[in-house]
């Protein structure tokens, strides 16, 4: 499989002012995408990871180290607009508020905008919106109006939009935060339809770390670096490394890690509930046999 990004060295400062240096919100990332793939990316607050999905997606331009969305350079001298549009064409992004993100006034011409936008015909965009509704499980809701819907129905249109314009990756950018267990949920259960269903490649910024251990991989942010990525086995499976840096691990991870330190022989990379409270009780039963003997 190809990469859809890679990164190297990524760098990127905000500007200052006469009174204030400029902060180096990125200070040297290395990154790369698979096509198809499920990313998620954590890291505390400040740690650059809104600064790198701007960067990712062309909203921002990097001021050092390499990029490369599509096989296509875009730290190159020879880019054009025409290649940066084309990029941003290809790389949508969903933000954490959902109300901040839907402009029109019924649900379908919200999903219809961006396409409109791009100018296609009406025909197509018709086509293209009733598809994205029927994705997102929101196809009955077409002619609903958007601020009637619930915060998870919200970010599922606004999903619906990025659909539409056919985009090859979508990066998510705290798009459960503001939504409640079931929004969550269900917006959590369309992203995974996206990337496994429809072949799009996600990249999903959380605090929430059951989130996080859906994802192929997992990339730790801090202080503007990638301090360690990997399976989410392997990044959590390294609880220390993430404490030190001030994250969570799953109360699944933290449950056994626990069981560890009390002498039990226990994984840590096991992030379902049920096989945690299984694994735990078949490692008590047998501590108790070995006691016994
Ligand atoms: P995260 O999304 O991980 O919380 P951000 O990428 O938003 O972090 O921010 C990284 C750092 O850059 C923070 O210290 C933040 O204060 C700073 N920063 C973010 N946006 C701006 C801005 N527009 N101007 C100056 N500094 C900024
Ligand atoms: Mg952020």
């Amino acid at each position: 499989m190809s990469n859809i990004i890679h990164a190297k060295n990524l760098t990127y400062t905000y500007p200052g002012d006469e009174d204030s240096p400029g902060y180096p919100a990125l200070r040297g990332v290395d990154l790369d995408i698979e096509e198809g793939s499920f990313t998620a990316i954590l890291g505390h607050n400040g740690s650059g990871k809104s600064t790198l999905a701007k960067i990712l997606c062309m909203i921002n331009a990097p001021d050092g180290g390499e990029l490369t969305i599509l096989g296509k350079d875009m730290t190159s001298p020879e880019i054009t607009e025409r290649d940066i549009l084309d990029a941003r064409r290809q790389i949508g992004m969903v933000f954490q508020n959902p109300d901040n993100q839907l402009v029109a006034t019924i649900v379908e011409e919200d999903v219809a905008f961006g396409c409109e936008n791009l100018g296609l015909p009406s025909a197509e965009i018709r086509r293209r919106v009733d598809e994205a509704l029927d994705i997102v499980g929101m196809r009955k809701y077409a002619r609903h109006a958007p601020h009637k819907l619930s915060g998870g129905q919200k970010q599922r249109i606004a999903i619906a939009g990025t659909i539409a314009m056919k985009r090859k990756c979508i990066i998510f950018d705290e798009s459960t935060a503001m939504l409640d267990p079931k929004g969550r949920q269900e917006v959590m259960s369309t992203i995974e339809r996206l990337n496994r269903e429809e072949g799009i490649t996600v990249l999903i910024i959380t605090h929430h770390m059951n989130e996080a251990a859906m994802a192929d991989r997992i990339i730790v942010l801090s202080e503007g670096t990638v301090l360690t990525e990997g399976t989410p086995g392997e990044v959590f499976g390294n609880p220390e490394l993430l404490w030190s840096a001030d994250l969570d691990v799953p109360q699944t991870t933290e449950l056994l890690y626990k069981m560890r330190q009390a002498g039990y022989d226990v994984p840590l990379d096991i992030f379902d509930e049920e096989e945690c409270a299984r694994i735990i009780a078949e490692a008590m039963k047998k501590q108790q046999i070995r006691g016994n003997t």
